[in-house]
């Protein structure tokens, strides 16, 4: 187990991040998608894991390209892989596309810009031109998000005009699905027949077409293309819609228990009065609250583990702590784990009980914890 340095390295926390099976879980998407390749995306600090230790956990699994949302995010993972000893054969994309005053410092780093619409496009082609390199971009068209990318008809006018790439290598061709959480979408078809049109209307791309994220990879090989582009899959997230989640866990959240009070009727726990006991009850309090990014929906209803028994939450949850009311597992001392996400209560079932996603439970956590990563290249 390595311990790298945390900003809070004294907290009663610990948010335990396993680099194992992060790469493990990159290898299982990799062999099921072969020969197709497997990129990575490690946007918003690796989803919440730190962009650093797990972009070089994947690069040490034999990740060859990764993805970040933002110019800024590109740069700390192009640190982290030179601070590791990895050079430049590593390929980093900003998917959010080239703005004025980018194109310098994305060639300083050894970035692409994922170029989003005809102007982008020119303004890659110029600067191509001006240093007189052939410079390397990807290429994304809308196949149904209507978000980022080329809508179909600056994709007919790029069809019918290539010359507008000249000076670019368009290294990728890609777009991104809008339902492909949902199988039964009847998007999911029309979207892959789009896309189907589009690389069929464009110049082939040096390295290939790319669609799929992680669900789509889980809708089958029609879906793969030369390259897929997973997130949430590779931490843990349940990309499935349903059936057993094929992917390893990588976080885990704990907290120790830094208050017991036994208590009885007439008694209210919390913010509002809102937890009322029954009976002779104990609640237990940890250190973590909505501020920690422990969402404060959660105080419709979740529970914590305390090993393997479940303890519900009780009252809401507030900005610094939450309380339990273990009073089911009476031996619970002081200085005690109650687990907060893990094996009993997944990413995917806390989101579940506050009405989110698993992504937003990942993207939200906080940086009080104390942050252990296991395993990893280091
Ligand atoms: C975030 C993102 C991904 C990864 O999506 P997941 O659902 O997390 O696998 C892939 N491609 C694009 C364009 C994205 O914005």
């Amino acid at each position: 187990m390595i311990e790298r340095p945390s900003c809070f390295p004294h907290s009663p926390t610990e948010l335990e991040i396993d680099l194992d099976a992060l790469a493990a879980n990159w290898r299982f998407l990799q062999d099921r998608v072969a020969p197709a390749r497997c990129s990575a995306v490690v946007k918003a600090d690796g989803y919440g894991l730190g962009a650093g230790p797990v972009a070089a956990a994947l690069a040490a699994a034999g990740c060859r390209l990764f993805f970040t949302a933002h110019l800024d995010e590109a740069i700390a993972v192009r640190d982290a892989f030179s601070d590791a000893g990895l050079g430049t054969d590593i390929e980093i994309g900003v998917l959010n596309g080239l703005f004025p005053g980018d194109a310098a410092v994305l060639v300083e780093y050894g970035l692409f810009p994922v170029l989003n619409d005809l102007g982008q496009i020119e303004a890659w082609r110029k600067f191509c031109s001006d240093r007189n390199q052939v410079l390397p971009a990807a290429i994304q068209t809308d196949s149904g998000m209507c978000r980022l990318g080329l809508p179909w008809q600056e994709v007919r006018v790029l069809s019918e005009d290539p010359s507008r790439l000249d000076g670019i290598e368009m290294r990728y061709l890609m777009s991104h699905m809008a339902s492909a959480d949902t199988p039964s979408s009847p998007q999911n078809r029309a979207q892959l027949d789009l896309f189907r049109g589009q690389v069929d209307a464009l110049p082939a791309a040096t390295s290939g077409a790319m669609l799929a994220a992680s669900s789509a990879i889980f809708l089958g090989p029609d879906w793969y293309f030369d390259w897929v582009r997973p997130g949430v899959a590779l931490y843990g997230v349940a990309p499935n819609g349903d059936g057993p989640n094929p992917m390893r866990p990588v976080v885990r959240l704990r907290a120790r228990i830094v208050q017991l009070r036994d208590v009885d009727v007439p008694q209210t726990v919390g913010y509002g009065a809102s937890y009322v006991v029954r009976g002779p009850s104990r609640i237990a309090t940890v250190a973590v609250g909505y501020a920690d990014g422990y969402l404060r929906s959660l105080s419709s209803g979740t529970c914590g583990h305390i090993g393997a028994r479940r303890v519900p939450l009780a009252g809401r949850v507030s900005m610094d702590l939450l309380t339990f009311d273990v009073t089911d597992v009476p031996e619970a001392a002081l200085g005690d784990w109650i687990e907060l996400i893990g094996e009993h209560h997944d990413v995917d079932a806390v989101a579940s009980d506050a009405g989110t996603i698993g992504y937003e439970i990942l993207t939200s956590l906080g940086r009080r914890y104390r942050r252990t990563y296991i395993g990893g290249a280091a």
